[in-house]
């Protein structure tokens, strides 16, 4: 289990603990001014303080791993932090729910300027906040069973599933990202701040019944499936593996697994 587990999980998977989406949470670790704050803040991290981390990490890429990437790791962590997780336990999330708020997806909208609505707002209401900030206010309010609809669509089209802390450990979103993810970007492209664990899982190719067909490798922007010429099928390094499942969608001989990570030593603390 990731450290969040252990430090907000009480006993179990942090984000399957319910208190972790209560108001009594929220007010614990936050309040609406804060948040208020945050949103408003928000925009101009992605459009400009990310950006240059990137940039500083590719011209100082030593000295910004000892210093710039513990800070900056430090912030998130306590501040908006995430993980992501498989459309199975995404499922189980929205069900705890009666109202979900999707939510404008401000990464796309920095990224490509386009104005896509992927992200999902869960939790204790909060649109009184969103309504004031000018980059969130385009939400609409969508049924638990929509938003499942939703996100199993996304699923299909490749979208990696993860859900984000407003304050740890309040969890306030799940989001539905592909490469225009300033997360994705951040972190795995450029390795210039850690903002989200992998998730719990590591996926696993079954040879009895891969055909090799090579669908399941357009699928993966981490760099974890490759193919194997001499065997004719596709691998998995676990050591790339986010453990998101999205893989699985395409594959027609369902051959791909999630397993546990703690299951595997050599990724078993590999967050
Ligand atoms: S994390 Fe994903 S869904 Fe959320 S704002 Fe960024 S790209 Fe959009
Ligand atoms: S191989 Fe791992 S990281 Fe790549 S799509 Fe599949 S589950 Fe995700
Ligand atoms: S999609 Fe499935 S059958 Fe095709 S290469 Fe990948 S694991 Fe094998």
């Amino acid at each position: 289990m990731c450290e969040f587990c252990t430090k907000h999980g009480e006993g179990g998977k942090w984000y399957e603990n319910a208190r972790n989406y209560t108001e009594e949470v929220f007010r614990q670790v936050s309040s609406e001014e804060k948040l208020k704050a945050f949103l408003q803040e928000f925009p101009g991290v992605l459009r400009e303080s990310l950006p240059r981390a990137m940039a500083w990490r590719r011209r100082y890429p030593k000295i910004y791993r000892f210093l710039a990437w513990p800070l900056a790791t430090r912030y998130f962590k306590s501040a908006h932090f995430g993980q992501i997780v498989p459309l199975e336990d995404v499922e189980r999330i929205l069900e705890r729910f009666t109202m979900v708020v999707r939510l404008p997806c401000i990464c796309r909208r920095v990224t490509t300027g386009k104005e896509l609505r992927y992200c999902l707002g869960i939790g204790m209401d909060l649109t009184h906040v969103l309504r004031e900030a000018p980059d969130f206010r385009d939400f609409d309010r969508i049924s638990p069973v929509e938003a499942t609809t939703l996100v199993r669509h996304l699923d299909q089209a490749g979208c990696v599933h993860s859900i984000w802390t407003f304050g740890t450990p309040y969890i306030g979103a799940i989001c539905n990202c592909d490469r225009d993810c300033m997360a994705w970007r951040t972190q795995f492209k450029e390795q210039a701040v850690k903002v989200m664990w992998k998730a719990e899982y590591v996926a696993m190719v079954d040879p009895e019944r891969c055909i090799g067909c090579r669908a399941c490798l357009r699928r993966c922007f981490y760099d974890a499936l490759a193919f194997d010429r001499e065997a004719g099928q596709a691998v998995i390094a676990p050591q790339q593996c986010v453990g998101c499942g999205v893989c699985r969608a395409v594959c027609p001989k369902d051959a791909i697994a999630l397993r546990d990570r703690r299951g595997l030593a050599e990724v078993a603390e590999d967050w």
